[in-house]
C-alpha cells in the first residue's frame, strides 16, 4: 500500500460549511454551488488517492475527509498549516495510513467495471482487527464486482455499495 499523491494532490479547498469543493471566483473570493455562498475563505480538507495491493490485485483508492480524519484524528486543515511552505511531497503523519490493517467497504461505478475510470471512492472503513481478519481470506474483487447488477450498456450508475472488500496491508510486511 502507498501513498498516490504529491505536495498538492492530497488536499481540496472546500466550503468552509459543507465538504464541497469551492471554485475560484475572479475577485479572489470562492463560491460553493451548493450552498451558493461567496465567501474569503475556504477550509483545507483530505482527499487522499492511495494504491494498495495484494497477490492478487492492484486498486487505487480514494480516501476522503471523513475517513481519513478518523483514521489520522488530525483536521487537514491543522497539518496544512503546520507545514512549511517548502515542503515536498505529502505530510508524513499520512504515512501513518499505511501501518493500518483495514477494511474498506468500496463504491463500484460503471465507470469503474468499464476501466474509465480506475479510482475506486472509498464509502465505509473498518479497522476492528477482527473484522478484518474474517473478511481477509475471503479476498476475491473480480468475483464481487460482477454481482453488482450492472447492465449490459452500462446505463445504470446506480450500484449501490459493492460488497467487495479490501484488505490492505503496508507492503512492507509480505
Ligand atoms: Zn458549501
Amino acid at each position: 500500500m502507498s501513498i498516490n499523491s504529491g505536495k498538492h494532490d492530497w488536499w481540496y479547498k472546500a466550503c468552509d460549511v459543507c465538504p464541497k469543493k469551492v471554485d475560484p471566483k475572479e475577485d479572489g473570493t470562492w463560491e460553493c454551488k451548493r450552498c451558493q455562498k461567496v465567501t474569503k475563505t475556504y477550509t483545507i480538507r483530505y482527499k487522499v488517492e492511495i494504491i494498495a495491493f495484494d497477490e492478487t490485485t492492484t486498486i487505487t483508492l480514494l480516501l476522503w475527509d471523513n475517513e481519513v480524519l478518523t483514521l489520522l484524528g488530525v483536521k487537514a486543515q491543522t497539518v496544512h498549516d503546520s507545514m512549511a511552505a517548502t515542503y515536498e511531497g505529502y505530510p508524513s503523519i499520512l504515512d501513518e495510513l499505511l501501518e493500518r490493517k483495514l477494511l474498506f467497504r468500496i463504491n463500484v461505478k460503471a465507470e469503474n467495471i468499464s476501466g474509465k475510470d480506475t479510482i475506486f471512492t472509498v464509502w465505509d472503513i473498518c479497522s476492528d482487527e477482527d473484522v478484518v481478519e474474517r473478511y481477509y481470506p475471503k479476498l476475491d474483487l473480480t468475483d464481487n464486482t460482477t454481482q453488482t447488477g450492472l447492465t449490459e450498456d452500462g446505463s445504470s450508475n446506480v450500484l449501490g455499495i459493492s460488497q467487495a472488500v479490501v484488505n490492505l496491508q503496508n507492503d512492507s510486511d509480505s
